[in-house]
């Protein structure tokens, strides 16, 4: 049994002339796409082999950057070789790959055999594995079953047609974990990914406190009033640089130890989203039962000030044991039903609860996606939401289910 991801050429450009930072061509985010591949391939096809057609890059730090990204996913791979150099051949279980230059011939012992080809010229065999860079995006999944059969799958890193998905958490330069985020990549990326539109959703404590501060747990413990920066104007213009509507300025919101919002009125009234997060508990909360009061007393001072939607609602009980948490998902989903507010689905960190999202679409509480990117590649990136909600019996009926914003 053998499982192999095919991809055709990757073709990576830096991004240069007078507007650096605005992409004009998804081959100036190819690192990120890469990454994004990779990353799905990690979590959920975990590949024996990942094939890609070669890499061309217009710069020798472009090409070293997709390598690197192929080498940091941990990943065996194997890239086809540059015109003039030799075939390139592996085998994996019982599949055969020889690659070169202009395309790849697969075959098994039981004598299946197909012939992709990176090129797009005609008359010659096999069928054309567009480059990765083109949308929407493809790759090829192949899965052999040990008794010759193969099974070959197409998939595609552009969301699927029709869907009308805005991507609802999103972080800018302004986040302390962001990582390589700035406006007019992410929206090159939600658009060429398929997104209707998305949401700067930016942390209120990294627009009025400092990093020191924040390390220290200034906001949580003292609240606003301890306040050392206002970013607020230069965040909203940041995202209002866009000039449309595609990208919209949220905040996701914090809340102090003692159950205040750590945002003025003033600047919440401004937010398009109100994304409420409990990201801290107080460090006095030892036992579990005061952890247990201490985590539903902060969610449910949140859910009292009618935020949008609860962003990731357990990820502050990451390390807990899940027996314990476990009992929280109900007591959580009778409030978001009571308060009226939807509960995010967010893969930043682990993955929401399967039970909890059920209990929460049985009682009518609405879900958002939140792609929450902190990096390119995660923006728009609803596979596992999509996943997730397919196994429920839910995706069918999106409409039904999401939490769609009012424009
Ligand atoms: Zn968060
Ligand atoms: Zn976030």
């Amino acid at each position: 049994m053998a499982k192999i991801l095919l991809t055709g050429m990757i073709a990576g450009q830096q991004l240069t002339g007078e507007r650096p930072e605005y992409p004009t061509h998804p081959e100036q985010l190819a690192d990120s796409f890469l990454h994004r591949l990779l990353r799905r391939a990690k979590r959920f096809h975990h590949p024996d082999l990942v094939i890609t057609g070669g890499i061309v890059a217009d710069t020798p730090e472009t090409e070293q950057c997709l390598y690197k990204e192929l080498a940091d996913s941990q990943l065996p791979f194997l890239v086809a070789p540059k015109s003039g150099e030799p075939p390139r051949e592996q085998t994996v279980a019982d599949i055969t790959v020889t690659v070169d230059a202009v395309g790849i011939r697969v075959q098994n012992a039981a004598g299946w055999n197909r012939i992709w080809r990176w090129g797009t010229d005609r008359g010659k065999t096999g069928e054309n594995l567009p480059p990765l860079m083109q949308a929407p995006f493809i790759f090829l999944l192949l899965e052999t079953d040990g008794a010759g059969g193969v099974v070959l799958r197409q998939e595609q890193l552009r969301l699927p047609e029709g869907l009308h998905l805005r991507d609802l958490h999103n972080h800018t330069p302004y986040a302390y974990c962001c990582e390589n985020m700035t406006v007019p990549r992410a929206v090159a990326m939600g658009r060429w990914v398929g997104l209707e539109g998305m949401t700067f959703t930016e942390h209120t404590l990294h627009l009025f406190f400092s990093r020191t501060a924040c390390l220290e747990k200034v906001p949580w413990r003292r609240g606003l009033a301890a306040t050392d920066q206002n970013l607020a104007e230069a965040y909203s213009r940041l995202c209002r640089e866009q000039g449309d509507d595609f990208a919209r300025a949220g905040l996701e919101i914090d809340i102090d130890w003692q159950g205040k919002l750590v945002v003025p009125e003033t600047v919440l009234e401004r937010s398009a989203l109100r994304l409420a997060a409990v990201h801290s508990l107080p460090e006095q909360a030892g036992t579990m039962e005061e952890k247990r009061l201490a985590f539903l007393g902060l969610t449910e001072a949140h859910l009292r000030q009618k935020p949008d939607i609860l962003a990731h609602p357990f990820r502050v009980l990451r390390g807990e044991p899940e027996a314990w948490t476990a009992t929280l998902w109900q007591p959580v989903a009778e409030l978001l039903a009571r308060y009226g507010v939807a509960a995010e689905l967010n893969f930043h960190h682990g993955a929401p609860p399967p039970e909890f999202v059920s209990m929460c679409l049985e009682r009518g509480v609405r879900l958002s996606f939140g792609g929450d990117s902190h990096e390119l590649g995660m923006v728009g990136d609803f596979y596992a939401h999509l996943a997730l909600l397919n196994r429920l019996g839910a995706s069918s009926r999106l409409d039904e289910v999401l939490w769609r914003e009012r424009i």
